[in-house]
């Protein structure tokens, strides 16, 4: 009875211990689903959470296009792809997005995730090179790096993003988790760096000046293309070298550079220096370089070529010492008589016009005297005409040293004739000018044994004077002049007369 209790009770105490197993497996499951649940639901919390935009995609049907490829024969995905553009689009049509976290929304300007799903559709966007490259490596089972690639949000604006594709751990291996960086204002800012960076470098090797960066160990950072050139060598290759050495062939910089100077005080110089090396004189102009702490790191050293300038200088100076000894030379004999040393009569055109004016200007009177020697002829027959030349010498040399008025100057009309110009003098001084000069002349008591007048040379003198704003011409004032004089003539000789005694078409 008891066997059979026990045959009876063995497979129902079985039963009960399975139906335990199964509650217990039945527990587990609950567990694991509620754990799972729990990890799916953290999971989707922090995706949806997540900062980063973060799409999750179904790549099944791209992988069943790249089996279906593989089964025709394509081996080489990326020459494929280069040769069948459209299966780029077909396949990326083919990714189909399951899921999107808030922040793509917020990326790409979408209210909603359907808005998300059309635009997926495309999102070869313009770098397709960038799309085709990575669709071949996932093809062909490579691993999947970051992607810098282009897009455009829904507003039309362009986004540059950086694009990660990796497989979700512990999901279906046809599902990949992209997630987008947006880094637009990232290349942003590096393009304009970099169009900052060119600008600055086409401007630096464009300046014909010699330009180089140089530290406080007096080693070149940099140099325009001008320096480089005029050292013979490529900008590359001055870098790093000691400025002294490339300029000057010496192991320490010498006492005139003005880089010295910089490092003693900190302050910019400017020197003018003859550079052997670089075929002339510099003005260099060295001025301080701070790093972004207000530290002094080095110098910028900008060096003119004004060897040119130099020399055109130095040939300007040397001509105008030669031009001004030949133009006193020039002067001397083109406006002065040769055989009395006096003014020509060419000056006194040119003197006289300008005393004219200044007359006018300042409205003061001038005044002309006219002299002729008398009866020269007969001294010249009497004496020979070499003692007539001695003769005109002595009488003008008395008559320019009577004149002693700043601005009276004699000059020699022609013959043995004389004419003398007195600025801001009026008759009365002009006749006691006239006066001087001709005691002056017979007190030189020049023999002149043949003269109808005395035993010495004498002469005659013819004075005219403008007065203020009187309507007159200067060669009205030298025909006066001359008429006086030939009034002194007619009158007996060794005289004076004044125009005024006599209508000067007497
Ligand atoms: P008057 O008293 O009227 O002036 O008589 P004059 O003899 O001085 O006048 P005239 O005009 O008849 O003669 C001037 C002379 O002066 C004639 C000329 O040979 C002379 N003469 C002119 N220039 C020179 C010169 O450069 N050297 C010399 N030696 N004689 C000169
Ligand atoms: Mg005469
Ligand atoms: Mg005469």
């Amino acid at each position: 009875m008891s066997e059979s209790r026990e045959y009876i009770d063995g497979p129902r105490a079985e039963f009960a211990a399975a139906v335990e197993r199964m509650k217990e497996e039945l527990a587990v499951c609950r567990q694991a689903r509620s754990e799972a649940d729990l990890a799916a639901r953290h999971f989707q919390a922090i995706f949806d959470e997540c900062p980063l935009s973060l799409w999750e995609v179904d790549v099944s049907a791209v992988k069943e296009r790249f089996k279906a490829l593989r089964q025709s024969g394509v081996q080489d995905f990326r020459s494929f792809f280069d040769n069948h553009r459209e299966e780029v689009t077909r396949c990326a049509r083919l990714a189909r997005i399951v899921d999107m976290n808030k922040a793509s929304l917020d990326m790409f300007g979408a209210m909603s995730k359907d808005q998300l799903y059309e635009v997926g559709r495309v999102y070869a966007g313009p770098t397709w090179q960038a799309f085709k490259n990575t669709l071949a490596t996932h093809a062909q089972g490579g691993t999947l790096g970051d992607l810098e690639t282009m897009y455009r949000d829904l507003q039309g604006s362009t986004r540059h993003i950086l694009l990660q594709w990796s497989e979700i751990p512990d999901q279906r291996e046809d599902r990949v988790l992209v997630s987008i960086l947006d880094i637009t204002e990232r290349k942003r800012v590096e393009q304009a760096v970099q169009r900052a960076k060119e600008e600055w470098e086409f401007t630096f090797d464009a300046v014909p000046d010699l330009v180089a960066i140089i530290d406080n160990d007096y080693r070149i950072c940099r140099a325009n293309k001008a320096m480089a050139a005029r050292l013979g060598m490529t900008a590359q290759e001055v870098v790093g070298r000691f400025c002294h050495d490339l300029v000057h062939g010496s192991d320490r910089p010498p006492d005139y550079c003005p880089h010295l100077a910089y490092l003693k005080d900190g302050l910019e110089h400017t020197r003018e220096v003859l550079e052997e090396r670089l075929g002339g004189h510099y003005m260099v102009t060295v001025s301080p370089v701070y790093d972004s702490e207000g530290g002094l790191i080095g110098s910028v050293h900008v060096a003119r070529d004004v060897t040119e300038t130099k020399k055109s200088e130095q040939e300007r100076e040397a001509l105008i010492r030669d031009l001004q000894i030949s133009k006193e030379e020039l002067e001397r004999l083109s406006l002065t008589d040769g055989l009395t040393g006096v003014f020509n009569r060419r000056y006194l055109e040119a003197g006289l016009e300008g005393e004219w004016r200044r007359a006018g200007r300042e409205n003061c009177p001038l005044s002309l005297v006219m002299l002729d020697i008398d009866f020269f002829k007969l001294y010249n027959d009497t004496y020979g005409h070499p003692a007539g030349d001695e003769c005109l010498r002595r009488v003008a040399l008395v008559v320019n040293d009577a004149l002693r008025r700043p601005g009276d100057f004699v000059a020699r009309y022609g013959g043995e004739e004389f004419v003398c110009v007195l600025p801001r003098t009026d008759s009365t001084g002009a006749m006691e000018v006239a006066e001087i000069l001709r005691t002056r002349v017979s007190d030189l008591n020049i023999a002149h044994s043949s003269s109808p007048v005395l035993d010495c040379v004498t002469i005659s003198l013819g004075l005219a004077t403008v007065a203020p704003g009187a309507n007159a011409s200067i060669q009205g004032l030298i025909a006066a002049a001359d008429g006086a004089l030939y009034a002194a003539k007619r009158a007996g000789r060794n005289r004076s007369r004044a125009a005024s005694e006599r209508p000067p078409n007497f």
